[in-house]
Order: C-alpha cells, then structure tokens, then sequence
C-alpha cells in the first residue's frame, strides 16, 4: 500500500491555481521523480506534503487515513521530512553537531548521550549510506555540497522519516557530486524509503527513479512507473 496518497488535491493563493486535480501514490521502496518547469507547481506540492501549506480541495492520506498536517513539524511526526535546498545546517558548527541539531529536545540526546557516542552515531549512520567524512568536528561549511546534502538526508533517516522528500538536491552540484547524492538516493530507497525526488534534471530522475511525475501548469500530465516508459519504435 502506498504510505502517501493524494487525490485530486488543489491549492490556490486567491485566484492563482497552484496546483489542480493532483492525484499521486508515493511508495516505501521507490524513488518518485516530481519534473516540472518554474510555475508548474512543484513547491506548492512540496509544501502541502510536509506540513508548510493546507490544501484548499481533495483529500492527503498518511498509511490511508486523511490527514492534514498543521506544521512541519506534524509531518516529522508522521515520518515525512523534507530537505530543503538551504539543508538547515549551521555552516560553522561542526558535522555531528549538526547532525542532532534541531532534534535535541524532541529526543532528550543532549542530556543522555555524550559527545563520543553521538560522534560514533553520526559516523555509523552515514558510512551505512557510504558516506565517509574523516573528520566529524569540521565546520559543515567548508563541506562540499554533495556531502552537504548527504548530511541532511542522513539526518532526517535517523529521527525516523519514512518518507524524505528531497527539493532539488543537484541543482547546485557538479557532475561528481551529484553522483554523490543520486547513489545516496539509491541507498536510501533500498533501505525501504520512500523518496520523492523534486529536480529539473531528467537525466538525474532517470539514472534513480522508479516512478516518474510531470507537472505542468499545476496539473499532473505524466505519471508513470519506469516499466511504462518503454521506448517505442
Ligand atoms: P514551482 O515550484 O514548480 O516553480 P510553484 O508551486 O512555486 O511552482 O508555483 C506554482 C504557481 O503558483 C505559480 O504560478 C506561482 O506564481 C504561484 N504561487 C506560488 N506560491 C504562491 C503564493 N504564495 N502566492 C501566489 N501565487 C503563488
Ligand atoms: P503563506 O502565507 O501560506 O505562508 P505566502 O504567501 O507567505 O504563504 O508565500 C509562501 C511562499 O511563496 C513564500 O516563500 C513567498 O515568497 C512565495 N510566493 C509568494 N507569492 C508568490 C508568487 N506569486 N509566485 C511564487 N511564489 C510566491
């Protein structure tokens, strides 16, 4: 059974339709590419996912019951965490510091673990995803951008997402570091994930993508999984 579901969701901001009629399955164990131009409706569809904007028509459902998150925080809640493109790192505190940064409270870590055990934590979790940083007490600054978002991904697997949705992780990477994140893409949808992968890159959706989306205009016009997309001659 899909973990999220949404059928025919709108949102409009007054007269503007931002998003219309959008039905959309999005399963554990599967990477789904969300594609659209600028305008085409992908972060209002974001924002409706994780808790940041109520939609205006049709129904969300979390492990098949309507939901409507109040905050981001009530999707964290629900295991949807999102990624934003800023990543929510402070660039001068250090990487495993960052790594607990945000969930200190919510978890208690702060006062039960010391700071070894919470550095040997940050380590585990990301050499599980194939990520090695030497050095865990760096600033996360002078990180590049791909480990970065590796980071961040890790982060929100570790406070229980089961659902990461990822905003255009590559857009600001080079060749080599998007490699670096679509393989960690890959690692998080065979740990069982559901991934949904906003990018304009369709070369990107197509190297990790199982199931595929196009917006346009704020309506779905493509909806397809990777066997569908047979070439016909
Ligand atoms: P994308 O992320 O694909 O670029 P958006 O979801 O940002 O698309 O935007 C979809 C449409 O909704 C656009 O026409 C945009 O101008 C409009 N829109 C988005 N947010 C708002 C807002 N807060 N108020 C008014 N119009 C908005
Ligand atoms: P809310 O009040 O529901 O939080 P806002 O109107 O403040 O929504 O807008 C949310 C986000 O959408 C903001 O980042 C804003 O800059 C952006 N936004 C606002 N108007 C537009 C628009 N016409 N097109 C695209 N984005 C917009």
């Amino acid at each position: 059974a899909p973990i999220l579901e949404l059928d025919d969701v709108g949102k409009s901001y007054g007269n503007v339709h931002a998003l219309r009629g959008c039905s959309l399955r999005v399963r554990q164990g599967e990477v789904t590419c969300v594609l659209g131009d600028n305008g085409a409706g992908k972060s209002t569809l974001i924002k409706i996912i994780s808790g940041l904007h109520d939609h205006s028509e049709g129904v969300m459902k979390v492990d098949g019951e309507a939901t409507r998150f109040g905050s981001p925080r009530e999707a964290q809640t629900g295991g949807i965490a999102t990624v934003y493109q800023d990543l929510a790192l402070a660039p001068l505190m250090s990487v495993w510091r960052n790594f607990f940064l945000g969930n200190e409270i919510r978890t208690g870590l702060l006062r039960v673990l010391d700071i070894e055990r919470m550095k040997q934590i940050c380590h585990d979790e990301l050499a599980k995803m194939g990520v090695v940083i030497p050095d865990l007490d760096r600033p996360v600054g002078g990180l590049s951008g791909g480990q970065r978002q590796c980071i961040a991904i890790a982060r929100a697997i570790y406070f229980g997402a089961r659902v990461i949705i990822l905003d255009e992780p590559t857009a600001a990477l080079g060749v080599k570091q998007s490699g670096v994140v679509l393989k960690y893409i890959v690692k998080a949808r065979d740990a069982g994930l559901g991934v949904i992968f906003i990018t304009h890159n369709p070369h990107h959706a197509y190297l990790v993508g199982n199931h595929f989306v196009i917006l346009k205009l704020g309506r779905v016009v493509l909806d397809a999984h990777r066997d569908e997309l047979t070439l016909q001659q």
